[in-house]
């Protein structure tokens, strides 16, 4: 397994679990220190995803896992329910297209509220009218990780931190991975699992995957404002991202974003001078903000296979025989929603080890 963000070790713990003999090679040194670091650590119903897209399944099976697994092994998490706010009339009847996606997806008990029920559930929050997705949540995202990270190693696998895979080549019995310091290590199967590095990992075993950076910028808001809101609230959504919403962690901070950027070089300074365009994204559904409330916070980094104004893609969950690559199998483009199909991707990659 090369990555132990959340998506290597929920694979890394499931295969263990059943019995495989697993190792999981990570460059930092410690567990989910990239974009499992750096996401809203929001539990997705599966409303977006067009029907039959990996997405939306991995999404909707992974969230029915996730609750369950929070429930079992103590992981911080808290089922929020969420709000997809219209906030100009032009917006109500795209409020229907997407309770009716989300309906063909399972995202649960979607329904549409007026404005006037919004009020009531959101006295802050200004809405011509509001999708409710009750099956929304938020989780603990390093908790979640470390969950997996405990089940490896108590069913026998473990995690070389601070190794970065350099080379691959293919052997008799499958392949020889090398690491930064020359160390040689062989395996019958190589799970690449390495999120944004992940088409250069692939390009180790000759395999070509092109893959963008899309910045996501996170904004706090300042704790004076008190309680805004008890949901999720959304914008109805925009091409590259889910427009900026306003979520809490499970301490009950606030934040808004993530807004998205396409970047050719990854980093992740937040730039203080978007808090405007921030502010007045969300003055659409809680007019009191003001940029002044808000302070740059952190960034996360999309990886994703499409570049801007390019439709969706799939995750991409392959098993490369047909590439010329037999037991390498790529994890790519595991963007939003990963974090919460996490176990529900684990499964898929058993299932192509069968
Ligand atoms: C802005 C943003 C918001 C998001 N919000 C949500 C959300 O609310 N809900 C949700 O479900 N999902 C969300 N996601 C998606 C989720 O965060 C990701 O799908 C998930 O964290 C990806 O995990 P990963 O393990 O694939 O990648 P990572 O966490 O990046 O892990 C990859 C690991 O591979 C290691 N690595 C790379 N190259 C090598 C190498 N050559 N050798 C060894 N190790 C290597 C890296 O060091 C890293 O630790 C969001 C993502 C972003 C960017």
């Amino acid at each position: 397994m090369v990555g132990a963000g959340v998506i290597g070790l929920a694979c890394a713990a499931t295969l263990a679990r059943r019995g495989h003999s697993v190792i999981v090679l990570e460059s930092a040194d410690g567990v989910g220190r990239e974009t499992t670091a750096r996401n809203s650590e929001v539990i997705h119903a599966g409303i977006y995803y067009p029907p039959g897209s990996l997405k939306a399944a991995l999404c909707v099976q992974g969230r029915q896992l996730l609750y369950q697994r929070c429930r079992l092994h103590g992981i911080g998490h808290r089922r929020t329910g969420k709000l997809i706010v219209a906030t100009a009339e032009d917006e109500v009847e795209r409020l229907e297209n997407i309770a009716s996606n989300a309906r063909s997806n399972g995202a649960g008990a979607i329904e549409i509220f007026d404005a006037a029920k919004v009020r009531a559930l959101e006295p802050r929050v200004q809405a011509f009218a509001a999708v409710w997705s009750p099956e929304t949540g938020i989780v603990d995202s390093h908790g979640l990780t470390l969950s997996y990270q405990a089940e490896l190693e108590a069913h026998g696998g473990s995690i070389a931190f601070r190794t970065s895979v350099v080379a691959a080549q293919t052997t008799h019995a499958g392949w020889k991975l090398e690491t930064q310091d020359g160390t040689e290590l062989e395996t019958s199967h190589v799970i690449n699992a390495a999120g944004l590095h992940g088409a250069e990992v692939a390009r180790l075993a000759g395999l070509q995957y092109t893959m963008h950076y899309c910045k996501g910028d996170y904004f706090s808001v300042a704790p004076s404002l008190g309680k805004l809101t008890e949901h999720l609230v959304y914008p109805v959504p925009v091409q590259a991202g889910l427009g900026i919403h306003i979520t809490m962690d499970l301490g009950g901070r606030y934040r808004l974003g993530p807004d998205t950027e396409y970047i050719d070089e990854l980093h992740y300074q937040v730039d203080p001078d978007k808090a405007e365009r921030f502010a007045a994204a969300a003055r659409r559904y809680l007019p009191e903000i003001k940029a002044s409330d808000l302070a740059p916070d952190f960034a996360g980094i999309r990886p994703k296979l499409q570049g801007p104004d390019q439709g969706f893609h799939d995750f991409v969950i392959a098993e490369e025989s047909s590439n010329g690559a037999p037991g390498w199998i790529n994890l790519l483009g595991i963007e939003s929603p990963g974090l919460t199909a996490s176990e529900a991707i684990a499964m898929r990659v058993v299932d192509l080890l069968r």
